[in-house]
């Protein structure tokens, strides 16, 4: 690329110092053409107003000593005086450029190209009041012989000129890419990197980019330390239970109790494992979505039926309020969702406590809510909950079969179906959460 940028900025310099010597050449001709021309006319003016040339027998002027050379054409072409050549000798004049625009329109003029290549003839005619034409020539230099003796000058100004050019390309060039080579090489201090305003925003993305990516590896580094903690703890467990059974020294009451909690927490494993498979499912959702109209109110309807046995074992009313409402949604994860928040809101609940759900529908929004009279959470663990992991009560959790994973769940579905989730608790008062959807 620096080598592209470099050519590009030479090839430009190159193409800019040979114009501006070819024009320079062409206005310098044009203004050597036109005090050649204007010269001529001085002389003719001159030769005119004087009269030398008005008597054919007496001519007093010597052309020569101005370096001139003059000629008088008479009406029909005829040559009837030359300042350098025997009249009698020349050829007729009439179809000459500058004779014929002379005898129409008063005067002419012409250039042509001289017997040596670097030089050229300049002929001005005038026409006389007697008819005849004087004409009035001179030698001159033509645009070869500027050039020509022009060119070391400009050649060495060229050179010149190429050298600053490249200089200017080197040293432009390395400013327009160090900035971006530096970033290259230190993703992690970008913002110590002095850069031009145009690569400001392209910083800012990248940085984000970059932010993004390492939060990210921190947050999966974090999971499967997380993961790996959660899965060892009923593996170890089933593994010390079995192995009492193996060596042979349990009763066969201890093994009854043993195999009891070797299935137990075989079974949370099992619970776990699932969850976190839902979880890095809905992380990568490689399947496509599918999106249906779900009236939220029948299958809250559903998810309380399932649920009010286990409610009943915790002592716990659950009620069902509001009124049918479609919402467009995955039909899966909004089963998981309806689930998670009451399965939530009876284990954390105290006995005798009740659960209310209800689906409401407003002009904008259709709103789930799950309050409870529960155990409620604290200000300082609020914000926290819906890590996956993150429980206030960790034992209380396991007890209840809790994986630390329902709220992360619904937080990403909540996000999917670009929902607000909001949370109200008090500790020992009971908790509300709420989902809006947008209609
Ligand atoms: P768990 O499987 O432990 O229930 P969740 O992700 O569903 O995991 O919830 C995370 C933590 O949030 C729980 O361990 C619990 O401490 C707290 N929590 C969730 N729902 C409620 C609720 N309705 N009332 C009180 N605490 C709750």
């Amino acid at each position: 690329m620096k080598k592209k940028i470099n050519l590009q900025f030479l090839i430009m310099s190159v193409t800019a110092i040979i114009l501006t010597l070819v024009i320079s050449t062409l206005v310098s001709y044009e203004v050597l053409k036109d005090e050649v021309m204007e010269d001529l006319h001085t002389y003719a003016r001159v030769l005119v107003e004087t009269g030398a040339f008005s008597d054919m027998d007496h001519i007093s002027y010597n052309a020569k000593e101005d370096g001139l050379r003059v000629t008088v054409i008479a009406e029909d072409g005829g040559v009837e005086y030359d300042s350098n050549a025997n009249a009698s000798d020349m050829d007729n004049h009439e179809k000459r450029p500058e004779i014929e625009a002379a005898i129409e329109s008063g005067e002419g003029s012409t250039i042509r190209r001289s017997s040596t290549l670097e030089r050229s003839m300049f002929y001005y005619a005038v026409r006389l009041d007697n008819g005849n034409v004087l004409r009035v020539a001179k030698e001159s230099d033509n645009v070869l012989s500027i050039m020509s003796s022009t060119f070391p000058l400009l050649l060495g100004l060229a050179v010149v000129l190429f050298a600053v050019g490249a200089l200017f390309s080197h040293l432009l060039t390395k400013s327009i890419v160090a900035p971006v080579e530096q970033m290259a090489n230190d993703m992690d201090h970008l913002e110590s990197i002095r850069v031009y305003k145009e690569l400001r925003p392209f910083i800012t993305t990248i940085q984000k980019q970059h932010e993004d990516i390492r939060k990210n590896a921190d947050m999966r580094q974090e999971f499967t330390a997380n993961v790996s903690h959660e899965l060892k703890t009923p593996l170890t467990s089933i593994s010390g239970y079995s192995e009492l059974i193996e060596s042979g020294m349990a009763t066969d009451e201890d093994v009854v109790r043993f195999a009891g909690e070797i299935h137990q927490n075989a079974n949370r494993l099992l619970t776990l494992i699932n969850d976190i498979i839902r979880l890095s499912e809905l992380d990568v959702s490689t399947q496509e979505v599918v999106y249906e109209q779900l009236d939220l109110y029948a299958m809250a309807e559903k998810c309380v039926d399932m649920l009010q046995v286990n409610a009943e074992n915790h002592d716990v009313t659950l009620q069902l309020s509001g009124k049918s409402a479609y919402v467009n949604a995955n039909r899966e994860m909004m089963n998981e969702l309806l689930y998670n928040l009451c399965d939530n809101a009876i284990r954390y609940n105290k006995k005798g406590g009740r659960v209310d759900v209800s689906v409401e529908e407003t002009d904008t929004e259709v709103v789930l809510s799950v309050k409870d009279t529960g155990i409620g959470i604290s200000k300082e663990h609020q914000e926290r909950i819906f890590e996956r992991f993150y429980r206030v009560d960790r034992s209380r959790s396991k007890l209840t079969g809790g994986t630390g994973l329902g709220l992360a769940i619904v937080k990403h579905i909540v996000a999917q179906h670009h929902a607000n989730l909001e949370l109200e608790s008090e500790k020992d008062a009971g908790t509300q959460i709420r989902v809006r959807f947008l209609k």
